[in-house]
């Protein structure tokens, strides 16, 4: 008999890890998918191959990984059901997720899908009537088997053809772990995730500034919202110079090879050749504004290595264009009382 496959939504936290395996422990075969966007999980992308191998190793798990970053840019402008206590969308993210899992499944040869969501725990996405209404929205009434909590919600499709024991599943509710700690003893899942994380949407600081990003705050505008400015927004320390220039300054010397990573035909670095100090990213600067770039080099002088006393000395800075460079000579650090407003 051929085996019957199911798709999981696997988010790499306890939970996930847990429906997956509390559906493979019954003979169906799941694939584990692992939704990513330049928001959560993008790194991952680097190097699929090892990501697989350890959620094999660690869980036992078939997974992959799927780039959701372009459409999920778009879904941030205007999501139809409203942002959680941050910038986070998470009934239309998981409305998306969903339809993308719904659209791979005759690509897969997948029969019914998975999640690990739990009746209940969180407040806004996962109340009964939010699932149903996530699960209608996305296409995918009664081939949604949420088997932590399948024994408090209506009898799915893998229930009903018996290729699934409903009895074998759970009735997990609210926002206590002991239930799922106790599975995941019992499974021999020792290493896993800590609870929440990894959505950069629901990190308050974070959060804010990538919804100020998308309001406008820059002069180049959010119509042409890129992953890149999104994984520039993501390190750094960011500042809105006057005219709405975007500049990012690195706090570290891996924030500083960030940074030259993510630069663009029509960025302009600025660093101290002769001194430590960031390295600073004016995003689709316009070459030939000598006031903007005098301003980016004060502050690159502020933040470089100070010397004695509180302010660094004055010193040379470098600005590297597209098509060539030029050296300006004995910056002055920007004041304090200069640049706090700027601060994104
Ligand atoms: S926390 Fe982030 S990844 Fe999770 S549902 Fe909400 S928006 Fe989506």
């Amino acid at each position: 008999m051929k085996q019957i496959k199911a798709l999981a939504l696997f988010s790499g936290g306890l939970d996930s890890i847990l429906a997956c395996r509390t559906v493979a422990a019954q003979g169906i075969r799941v694939c584990a998918l692992k939704f990513v966007t330049p928001f959560f999980g993008h790194e991952l992308l680097a190097d699929e191959e090892r990501f697989q191998k350890d959620t094999q190793l660690k869980y036992g798990i078939e997974a992959e990984l799927v780039d959701l970053s372009k459409g999920y840019i778009e879904l941030l402008r205007k999501p139809a059901h409203g942002f959680g206590k941050n910038f986070n969308p998470c009934i239309d993210c998981k409305i998306f997720m969903l339809r993308r899992a719904r659209e791979l499944m005759e690509e897969r040869g997948a029969s019914f899908l998975i999640t690990g969501e739990v009746r209940g725990q969180r407040p806004m996405s996962q109340q009964f009537d939010t699932l149903q209404l996530i699960e209608k929205k996305a296409g995918c009434h009664n081939m949604l088997l949420r088997p932590l909590s399948a024994k408090l919600l209506p009898p799915t499709l893998p229930e009903q053809q018996g290729w699934i024991d409903r009895e074998r599943l759970h009735g997990f509710a609210g926002r206590g772990r002991k239930g799922q700690l106790a599975l995941a003893r019992e499974l021999g899942i020792t290493d896993f995730p800590a609870p929440a994380g990894g959505c950069v949407l629901t990190d308050p600081l974070l959060a804010a500034r990538i919804e100020r990003f998308y309001a406008g705050m820059f002069i180049i505008g959010p119509e042409g919202i890129t992953v890149d400015d999104i994984r520039l927004l993501l390190i750094g320390r960011h500042f809105r110079l006057p005219g709405g220039h975007w500049l990012v300054l690195g706090r570290n010397e891996k924030e500083n090879s960030r940074i030259a990573e993510l630069r663009k035909v029509d960025d302009c670095l600025l660093f101290m050749p002769e001194r430590s100090g960031p390295m600073a990213l004016l995003r689709r600067a316009d070459a030939g504004n000598l006031e903007l770039a005098a301003l980016a080099a004060g502050l690159v002088v502020r933040y470089g290595q100070k010397n004695e006393g509180s302010l660094p000395l004055p010193g040379d800075v470098q600005i590297e264009y597209t098509d060539g460079a030029e050296m300006l000579y004995g910056v002055t650090p920007l004041h304090d009382d200069v640049f706090q407003e700027w601060l994104v």
